[in-house]
């Protein structure tokens, strides 16, 4: 497993319940053990819960695995189906799963500038809790879940916020344009200033960030700059080893790579998705703990399995005491209805329809009814 975080510690449970009994190595850059991330936008940055609370291990549990930490993969030997590690080691598999996930993206020039962060890391997340406690001016660049999600957060925390977003409307690529400005009107509901439409220039401040300027003239003062401009697919190691990539690790329907022995899962991975016929990567929770089941059946069975359809993707995101619910593909439906509830009581459940078939749903503040549709759904989609 390269990759010690959801979806590596999924493949090596899963291989551990198929019955594998073999040596397991996990490698893990980071420091930690396989730790949650969804909390650090949310109960972790608002100092409700501690480190302690985010470990993705049970107490009880034990994979016999040997846990390689601290230690970066450099490149992967597909002739040896070896992985080389930055400390010099090569390890050997008959077979490898790449769980390397996602790395938040930059603002060019930002390097050294105190009082700017992205989220992406249990360190960023202590780093970033550590001047949100400072208060005053939080200025969130980019209006996507995350940005979203810490605005809110930082709003609870009594901080000042402004949300920056290039885009006319937050959200319109995963929700689409109506949903996604339901949505990103929460903000609005609170006080926290959203200004769509512009992109940002560039920061100020000699040590430390003093305001964000945009591409218009203006200058909105800071003291704190969060970063939520996406992920990337942390794929580097693999360039040259002759694995597919393409917006991360391209893969079949079972997370098969082009390189026999070598699966990829979660964030890292642009599964083939047979519903629609083209590539998809997910950056969600859910597929990273439920999709490598099916990659590390694949490489169990040297590759002699039928992919089967894996479930549609499934998200959730919680911004000022809301729980949003989305399942499914928002891109291609060609009509969204509210089926239940309404959306300026900000408590409804959305369908998402292509040609009359339902291709998926949005819920706000509906989680058994949304919870009920999404079973359906997924027994028909699959
Ligand atoms: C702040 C935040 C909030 C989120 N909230 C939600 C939410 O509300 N709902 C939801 O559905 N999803 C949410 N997500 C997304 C969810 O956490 C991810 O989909 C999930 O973590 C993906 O797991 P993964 O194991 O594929 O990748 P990751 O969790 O990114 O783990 C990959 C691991 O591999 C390591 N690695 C990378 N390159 C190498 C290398 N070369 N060698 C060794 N190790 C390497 C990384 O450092 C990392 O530890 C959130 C994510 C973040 C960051």
């Amino acid at each position: 497993m390269v990759g010690a975080s959801l979806a590596g510690l999924s493949a090596a449970r899963a291989l551990r319940e198929r019955g594998y009994d073999g040596r397991l190595v996990v490698i893990g850059d980071e420091p930690h053990r396989p730790y949650d991330r969804p909390p650090l936008s949310k109960e972790f940055l608002a100092g409700a819960i501690g480190e302690g609370d985010l470990a993705l291990e049970r107490d009880d549990e034990e994979l016999g695995a040997e846990w390689v930490l601290g230690v970066r993969a450099t490149g992967l030997d597909r002739t040896e189906r070896a992985v080389r590690l930055a400390d010099g080691r090569e390890i050997r598999a008959d077979g490898v799963v790449v769980a390397t996930g996602a790395a938040a993206r930059t603002l060019p020039g930002t390097d050294g500038l105190a009082g700017v962060h992205v989220l992406r890391t249990v360190d960023d997340a202590r780093a970033l809790r550590d001047d949100l406690a400072r208060g005053g001016r939080l200025v969130v660049i980019g209006g996507g879940f995350i940005g979203a999600e810490v605005a809110s957060t930082a709003y609870a925390l009594g901080l000042d916020v402004t949300v920056i977003e290039a885009a006319p409307t937050p959200l319109a690529a995963p929700l689409g344009e109506v949903m996604g400005g339901v949505v990103s009107a929460l903000h609005a509901d609170h006080g926290v200033r959203l200004l769509c439409g512009v992109g940002v220039k560039g920061l100020s401040g000699e040590r430390r960030v003093d305001a964000v300027l945009l591409e218009d003239g203006r200058s909105v003062p800071a003291d704190t700059v969060v970063v939520g401009v996406g992920a990337r697919p942390c794929v580097d190691w693999l360039e040259g080893s002759g694995v597919a990539l393409d917006n991360g690790v391209k893969c079949g329907a079972d997370g098969r790579t082009s390189v026999a022995g070598v699966v990829a899962v979660g964030d890292c991975a642009n599964w083939y998705d047979p519903r629609t016929g083209i590539h998809r990567r997910v950056e969600h929770w859910t597929g990273a703990l439920e999709r490598p089941a099916a990659a590390v059946a694949t490489l169990l069975a040297h590759g002699a399995t039928e992919p089967g359809v894996p479930r549609p993707p499934y998200f959730w995101s919680d911004q000022y005491g809301v729980k949003i619910q989305f399942v499914g593909h928002a891109a291609g439906a060609d009509s969204v209805t509210v089926e239940e509830g309404s959306t300026d009581d900000r408590s409804f459940l959305a369908v998402y329809r292509r040609a009359g078939r339902p291709v998926a749903a949005l819920g706000m503040n509906q989680p058994r009814l949304f919870t009920r549709w999404r079973k359906q759904f997924t027994a028909t989609a699959s």
